[in-house]
């Protein structure tokens, strides 16, 4: 690795040399991770707002199921969406948007595997197992959506 050309950054946390323009005058960190930071820390202070969810009780939840959507499994790259159940107000886990959005309908897309785990989730909240204890979105605040 070269050192940067003239007129450049090297960013502290992507690792790429950007011009100053990424830059505040004295920032270590590029704009676009800066924004990236922001929109991170706006979604966090959301999660625990609404569903009384902290940083690290998300990154358990986010762990314990492996990163991927508790009923189809598959690997998203963004961030998984909290599931709770607007009757009890149970935390569920974490889903895809497309399984969180219209669970089973689309999700399941005729597997049964998708099925069966949508049964088991529905039963056996990963969230709740993560955490190894029962969590409910706060009373206050609510904010569906
Ligand atoms: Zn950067
Ligand atoms: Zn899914």
């Amino acid at each position: 690795m070269s050192p940067p050309k003239k007129g450049y950054r090297k960013c502290s946390r992507c690792d790429r040399n950007r011009a100053e323009r990424f830059y505040t005058p004295r920032g270590r960190i590029c704009l676009d991770c800066r924004r990236a930071r922001q929109r991170k820390s706006a979604r966090d202070a959301r999660v625990h707002r609404t569903y009384g969810l902290s940083v690290d009780d998300y990154a358990q939840i986010f762990k314990f199921q492996d990163g991927r959507c508790a009923i189809c499994r598959e690997t998203r790259r963004t961030n998984l969406a909290v599931d709770h159940c607007h009757k009890t107000n149970a935390v569920r886990g974490l889903l895809c948007a497309r399984c969180n959005s219209t669970l089973l309908a689309r999700g399941a897309r005729d597997r049964v595997d998708v099925l069966r785990r949508a049964a088991d989730y529905l039963e056996k909240y990963p969230a709740w197992e993560a955490l190894g204890e029962p969590r409910y979105t706060p009373e206050t605040g609510r904010n569906d959506g």
